[in-house]
């Protein structure tokens, strides 16, 4: 067929941008990709002069792109940046992610501080999943892990000095996320996902999501274009995810209705509007002293779970 041809400035396109119902070239995709990007940080107030802003960083390609967007724009906007990672101890993959994160940082002059499973729980997740197995995985590897995680960071990131922790969740995520929580009837989870923390306790940095428009297609076109790497390995356990099929799920329904996507998101804030509000943090973890939902935060609950020594 014809070549498409960038709406902006006629020629060839790279991309079709749904948002706009319209191809670009190179340049201007990149051009509207990181205004996207910077109106969303500005519009919404998710950063401010003088904030520390921690990313979360994986080493996979969203949060590389919000750890090279967020030092870019930095200046201009008067933060300072620098990233935290995790390594959960997953052989044959997490060693490959960390690898391109350190380039990247490398690259761009950004500190990267490192939490590992085994320090802050005594386990690698491999370890975890090989007892998760034993036990007749009655807990699924990504919840302990999402949890191990979720902790690691934030302790990380307010130790740290941190004012803001920025993830790179972009709109696919998002509304899997939510159509999971749906599914689950977890209204707790849909109010608590929005683009920014609403209310948090004492010890939680409040969490920025600065690709919350941004579809996950948008987010590998800006990759490649901008020539961010990561190598192409999947963690193991993602086969027990349902977030897998989920994902399957949404992205054959978007290719038959383009927009599904962008319908979800807008009765996710829909609803979110009309949920009481459910403060996260707000107690103190009885045996870590972590901020915590319940009297003992769930990284407890696990860790004791996969304790030898639990019956
Ligand atoms: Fe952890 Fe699951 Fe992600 Fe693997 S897929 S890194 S187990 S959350």
């Amino acid at each position: 067929g014809r070549t498409a041809k960038c709406f902006v400035c006629g020629s060839k396109a790279v991309a079709y941008v749904p948002y706009l119902g319209e191809y670009l070239c190179k340049e201007h995709f990149i051009e509207y990709f990181e205004r996207r990007v910077y109106e969303t940080l500005r519009s919404f107030k998710l950063v401010a002069p003088g904030d520390r802003v921690a990313v979360a960083v994986s080493g996979g390609k969203d949060s590389l792109t919000t750890l090279y967007l967020l030092r870019k724009f930095s200046g201009r906007m008067g933060f300072e940046v620098f990233g935290v990672a995790v390594d959960e101890g997953i052989a044959g993959y997490r060693e490959y992610k960390l690898q391109a994160l350190s380039a990247l940082a490398e690259e761009l002059g950004v500190r990267i501080y490192v939490g590992r499973f085994e320090d802050y729980f005594g386990i690698t997740l491999d370890e975890a999943v090989k007892r998760l197995k034993e036990k007749g995985m009655e807990y699924k590897p990504c919840s302990v892990c999402g949890v191990f995680r979720r902790y690691i960071i934030n302790k990380l990131a307010r130790e740290l000095g941190a004012t803001k922790l920025a993830t790179g969740h972009n709109l696919d995520d998002e509304v899997q996320v939510f159509v999971m929580n749906a599914l689950k009837a977890h209204m707790e989870g849909i109010e608590r996902e929005g683009i920014a923390s609403a209310t948090v306790g004492e010890g939680l940095v409040p969490r920025i999501k600065p690709l919350y428009f941004i579809t996950e297609k948008e987010v590998l076109t800006y990759t490649l274009l901008r020539g961010i790497h990561t190598p192409f390995v999947e963690c193991p356990y993602i086969v027990y995810a349902l977030r897998h099929p989920i994902r399957r799920w949404i992205n054959a329904v978007e290719d038959e209705a383009p927009g599904f996507k962008y319908r979800i998101l807008a009765v996710k804030e829909l609803s979110r509007k009309k949920l009481p509000e459910a403060p996260e943090g707000a107690q103190k973890c009885r045996v870590c002293g972590e901020p915590s939902s319940k009297p003992v935060c769930k990284a407890c609950l696990f860790r004791a779970y996969l304790d030898p020594g639990f019956a």
